[in-house]
């Protein structure tokens, strides 16, 4: 069977539309693209766009025409109301040409829920009892409004879900993907992600060059997160060569560029990377930081080789007691393998941090300025005191 013919049409493009008007007037974010898009995104499906829309039932039927001109599978969540303004199913029927009738079964179990809460069925209700032929009912174990799989003559598909995340999420995840991925969902898709500290993302994006992150295939981009900036390299398979050929070449490209950032990679974490460092040494670490707020051991937290954690006053530290003596009475005091210290001062607009590391190689110790102060501020000198203990252990020679 040719594999692009109607019933088989692999799913590779996607266009999520979030119908509400209380999204496009700002009273509701739309969470429910920003799920559907991870989730499609993992599956190796190209989201083309997403787009928030009134209950308009023009603007909802123009929007779905130009989503299909373009996307595999269009997805539209809310809408699907009792009420006059959830247009959803009547912009679907419009742009399908067909007529919604009331399906027998699904008015059925419609009136039974409502007399199992004994409540009165308004007739308004029976609009969620609504099928065109060319659509089939998506279940609803929590609420009233079924969704509808709909499925074009040319082997597109618009799925319609309700709005409330609590009702989407369940009908996406059992009834909605797997369908989907009976149709051949995405292509693969390898992505590695590099976890980098100590640059920002713009002189990230300067050393990666224009060239790596403009290609479309693979696609390199890089993310400012709270605990790093990521460049993830993400490629599927095209021009003969497979998905691991084209990211491994990008991605060799990237670690030229950047690599000497890099701490981690995937969703590698501070304590995680620390402790691969850590463990094969059998080390542990007592920490003790000042004018920090105890962001250091936030950032740790629940971290294995943790022994202790201690934060005293900027003033208690003392004028005279340097960021390595205190690691280095912190690493005596408790009998942990490394002592280690971070103080952070304010310094005008941003904040200056020591940091020590006392461990069997001796002390080591640094100080730098992070960007911005307040809490900010902090929170970076917990990532500098990281990484500086990050670096000490990569450089050494394991015994
Ligand atoms: P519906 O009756 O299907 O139009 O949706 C009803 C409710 O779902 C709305 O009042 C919102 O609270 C919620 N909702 C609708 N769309 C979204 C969205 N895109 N993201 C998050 N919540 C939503
Ligand atoms: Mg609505």
């Amino acid at each position: 069977m040719d594999p692009e013919s109607p019933t088989t049409k692999p799913i590779r493009t996607a266009v999520l539309l979030a119908i509400g008007s209380e999204l496009t007037v700002g009273e509701t974010r739309d969470t429910n693209s920003g799920d559907l898009a991870g989730s499609l995104s993992e599956t190796g499906v190209e989201v083309a766009w997403i787009s928030a829309l009134p209950d308009r039932i023009e603007t909802v039927a123009a929007a779905l025409e130009g989503a299909l001109a373009v996307a595999d599978v269009v997805i539209t969540t809310g809408g699907l109301g009792p009420t006059p303004d959830d247009l959803t199913r009547e912009a679907i029927a419009a742009i399908c040409n067909e007529r919604p009738t009331v399906d027998p079964e699904l008015e059925r179990w419609l009136r039974h829920l409502f007399e199992r809460r004994g409540i009165a069925f308004a007739e308004t209700n029976l609009k969620q009892a609504w099928l065109i032929p060319s659509s089939t009912a998506v279940p609803n174990v929590r609420g009233t409004a079924p969704g509808w799989w709909v499925d074009r003559p040319d082997g597109r598909v618009i799925v319609a879900l309700p709005g409330p995340p609590s009702e989407m999420r369940p009908m996406w995840q059992s009834w909605v993907l797997p369908r989907l991925r009976e149709r051949g969902l995405g292509r693969e898709r390898v992505t590695r992600t590099y976890r980098l500290t100590g640059i920002g993302e713009s002189n990230v994006a300067a050393l990666l060059g224009e060239t790596l992150l403009r290609a479309q295939n693979p696609v390199v981009a890089t993310y400012a997160r709270a605990d790093a900036v990521d460049v993830r390299v993400s490629a599927v398979a095209g021009d003969g060569r497979t998905a691991a050929e084209l990211a491994d070449e990008a991605s060799a490209a990237v670690l030229a560029a950047v690599g000497d950032h890099v701490w981690g990679h995937g969703d590698d974490t501070w304590p995680g990377a620390l402790g691969s460092g850590l463990a094969g040494r059998g080390w542990d670490v007592a920490l003790v930081e000042a004018g920090t707020g105890g962001a250091t051991a936030r950032l740790l937290a629940d971290a294995t080789w943790l022994k202790s954690t201690r934060t005293i006053a900027p003033e208690s530290a003392g004028s005279t007691d340097t960021a390595a003596d205190l690691a280095r009475d912190e690493m005596q005091q408790t009998g942990a393998s490394i002592g280690l210290a971070v103080r952070a001062v304010e310094a005008g607009e941003d904040t200056r941090v020591e940091v020590a590391a006392a461990g069997p190689w001796g002390v080591s110790e640094s100080s730098s300025t992070a960007f911005l102060g307040g809490s900010e501020g902090r929170r970076r000198a917990g990532i500098t005191a990281a990484a500086f203990l990050h670096e000490i252990l990569r450089k050494m020679p394991i015994q």
